[in-house]
């Protein structure tokens, strides 16, 4: 990555960096859009939005924040988060394990020799174990289950995207080998179409900017959203929902991005990345030109200098005192609606 933009003062506003951020990497067009699910090529490769939710409910934001996009990948983190809700901790962890791996997201599966589990829930493998572990009589059932979950992160109705979703079906045979060697196994139960659909469904899901940043913050707000108050998930589960994004989050990049940027974050193909600044806010990224990784590459420009910039990498402790928060209480929100400043 190259060196970042750095303003004078750790304190500029934090409105003031983003449109600076935007500006810089606006032009920045290395990268290429997700071709193997046909309808994301549709994508306008010039898209760009970043969008920031405090947990006191603030928005700050910039650029394309009303497009609409799929979530894709960054669906799994939440559907994980469910299954943990319907199932707890330690029968997941049967069905799943927590291993980051160096393979890439949809690799022909490693299932541990012993436990025959998939390595973690962020790979497709663990990401279709862990929707199969999604409760409800019927796929009708299990599909408004997860989209009332999504719905109470977002804070509105949401809907998937059909065309995304039949295009994944048609050309996700990939998944559905993986699908069936899980079955082989018996990781998975025989409605592998079922299964194959919800997970198509979820990751066909339509967001924006805005939504990703505010489900971002709702994990950071420990499950309650901050723009409508309502708890999204149990806090309990906080916790293992981060594990896994800080060290699986990010593709192959996850170990790098870990050092570099330091909170937990998710990606997807078609160009999302939502990250979790816990206890204070929720940031997330859009922009579809993906590195060789699948991660967003306007994306991991605005990231980086936004942790180098307010220091929030949780292992940043050179300051002795966390400057985004003492930037968002500086800061005042786009939305003028006067809120309680952050406690210091
Ligand atoms: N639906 C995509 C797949 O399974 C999600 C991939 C991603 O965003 O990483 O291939």
């Amino acid at each position: 990555m190259e060196e970042p933009a750095r303003l004078g003062h750790a304190m500029t506003d934090i409105q003031t960096f983003l449109n600076t951020l935007h500006d810089r990497y606006q032009p920045l067009d290395k990268g290429q859009l997700a071709s193997y699910i046909p309808e994301l090529t549709k994508a306008d490769p010039n898209w760009f939005a970043i969008s920031v939710v405090t947990v006191d409910g603030r928005v700050f934001q910039v650029g394309n924040v009303d497009q609409k996009f799929t979530i894709q990948s960054i669906s799994k983190i939440f559907v994980y988060g469910m299954a943990l809700a319907d199932h707890g901790r330690d029968r997941v962890l049967k069905k799943v394990g927590v291993e980051p791996t160096g393979d890439p997201f949809n690799s022909l599966i490693r299932l541990d020799e012993d436990s025959k589990r998939p390595d973690n829930p962020m790979i497709n493998a663990g990401a279709i174990a862990t929707t199969s572990l999604i409760q409800g009589p019927t796929p009708t059932d299990r599909l408004n289950r997860l989209l009332d979950m999504f719905s109470r992160y977002i804070g509105h109705q949401v809907y998937v995207d059909v065309p995304t979703f039949l295009s994944e079906r048609a050309t996700g045979h990939r998944n559905r080998a993986i699908a069936h060697l899980m079955l082989n196994f018996g990781m998975i139960d025989e409605h592998i179409e079922d299964v194959l659909d919800l997970y198509c469904q979820q990751c066909a899901l339509l967001v924006t900017c805005q939504d990703l940043a505010t489900m971002a913050a709702t994990l950071a707000n420990r499950g309650l959203n901050p723009l409508t108050g309502e708890q999204a998930v149990d806090s309990e589960h906080i916790r293992d929902i981060l594990s896994v994004m800080y060290t699986c989050g990010m593709y192959n990049f996850a170990g790098e991005w870990a050092f570099r940027v330091g909170i937990p974050a998710k990606s997807g193909v078609s160009g999302g990345i939502l990250a979790v600044v816990p206890n204070q806010a929720g940031i997330a990224v859009f922009s579809p030109l993906l590195d060789k990784n699948g991660n967003s590459v306007r994306g991991l420009r605005v990231f980086e200098n936004l942790s180098q910039t307010y220091g929030f990498h949780l292992f940043d402790l050179s300051m002795g005192r966390c400057r985004f928060r003492e930037g968002l209480a500086g800061a005042i929100a786009d939305d003028a609606s006067p809120r309680p400043a952050i406690a210091p």
